[in-house]
């Protein structure tokens, strides 16, 4: 049988794109795991779920209203807000989820590895299959996207995360910038938190490092770290091409993953629901393309500020986070700076600096 849609992956992306095919045509999945597997912090903005329309339901095991931003001088920003902004969700049961609406919206689903792709047939460990067009949503696996000779990202943060019962403010999550090219993260489960780290080289050491530092501050209750988890984060490359004929790319095979906080679920799934569009790329970059770009451009900054300036940065920011509180929002880099600097306050105490950050980046 030839299927109008084949989706390699069944991630969020892949599910999501699949759901959307099947408004154009037949569709079947291939999904290799039985079970997907997971290496996320599950932090996922409520106007995200509103924006891919998705109900909260049994995955969410909690809902935040901000952030705590702690400097590498120890300067404090708390941003919190009256409402949730964001699920902490289970991504097992969330990707499961995700993929029985698929299932049951009438995508068909097989669960096998798809090897190969050639003119139209996708060679799998169970037979071979044909499709019209191709979705690759295949996340940080880039085997079968280098093995079709197609683009892949190139700048990864490795990311480390352990579960464990850490004192900590149920509403907020906290942000430490202490690590080397990105931040440590304390997602607050409703008995436990998620304690995690990316950087450019081996997290462990620093995630070890954060959790004594923690321990030393009497956080850590109970030594035992419940679950251990790794995993890569692509950087969002403005000039990947995502569009190939017959084949399409989408999720953490594009690298459509915010660099500010390495979160891929929402910006992969918007882009997915495009995804079996003839001009998707178009269609991807007017929507979302922006908004990664900047957040790409804020990490870059950030990550070339020294710690003075750094604090500096948190500082200015803590003066004016109630534009934040009022106007910020996870997902959507320009609505956030937008709001920032809207406040006359921000502005001008960011214009005064700038000679100093701008000493930074050269
Ligand atoms: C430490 C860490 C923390 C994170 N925290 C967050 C967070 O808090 N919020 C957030 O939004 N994002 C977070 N992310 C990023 C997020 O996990 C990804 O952006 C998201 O999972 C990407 O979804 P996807 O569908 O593109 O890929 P994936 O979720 O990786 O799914 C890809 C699927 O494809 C399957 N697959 C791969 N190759 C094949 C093949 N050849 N044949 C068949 N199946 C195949 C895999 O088994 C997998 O199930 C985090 C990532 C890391 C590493």
């Amino acid at each position: 049988m030839k299927y109008d849609f084949a989706v390699v992956g069944g991630g969020p992306a892949g599910c999501i794109a699949a759901g959307r095919a099947l408004e154009k045509g037949d569709v079947i999945l291939f999904e290799e795991h039985k079970k997907q597997p997971v290496h996320c912090a599950g932090l996922i903005s409520v106007s995200g779920f509103e924006r891919l329309e998705i109900k909260k339901k049994h995955f969410v095991l909690n809902e935040v209203k901000g952030a705590k931003l702690f400097s590498p001088l120890g300067t404090i920003v708390e941003i919190r807000a009256k409402e949730a902004k964001a699920y902490v969700v289970d991504r097992s049961l969330f990707d499961g989820f995700l993929l029985n609406s698929a299932v049951s919206k009438g995508v068909s689903c097989e669960s096998m590895r798809v090897l190969g792709i050639e003119n139209s047939v996708l060679h799998t460990q169970g037979g071979e299959f044909k499709a019209e067009k191709t979705i690759l949503a295949t996340g940080t696996d880039y085997n079968l996207q280098k093995a079709c000779k197609l683009d892949c990202p190139d700048e990864f943060l490795l990311g480390a995360q352990y579960e464990m019962d850490v004192e900590c403010d149920r509403d907020l999550v906290e942000l430490h910038f202490v690590v080397p090219d990105f931040f440590a993260w304390i997602v607050p489960l409703e008995d436990k938190a998620r304690v995690g780290l990316c950087t450019k080289s081996n997290p462990k050491p620093f995630l070890d490092s954060f959790v004594s530092r923690l321990a030393k501050q009497n956080r850590v209750k109970g030594s035992r770290v419940q679950n251990e988890s790794y995993g890569i984060i692509p950087l969002y490359n403005p000039k990947l091409r995502t569009q190939y004929g017959k084949i399409n790319l989408v999720g953490d095979a594009a690298g459509h993953v915010k660099a500010t906080t390495g979160g891929g679920v929402v910006m992969g799934g918007v882009a997915a629901e495009y995804a079996c569009m003839e001009d998707y790329e178009r269609l991807w970059r007017r929507n979302i393309g922006a908004d990664l770009r900047l957040h790409l451009w804020i990490h870059r900054f950030v990550n070339r500020l020294s710690p003075q300036n750094l604090d500096r940065l948190f500082k200015i920011t803590s003066e004016s986070r109630n534009s934040l509180e009022s106007g910020g929002d996870m997902d959507y880099a320009q609505k956030t700076v937008k709001a920032l600097f809207k406040n006359p306050k921000f502005t001008l105490k960011f214009l005064l600096n700038t000679p100093s950050f701008l000493l930074d980046l050269l």
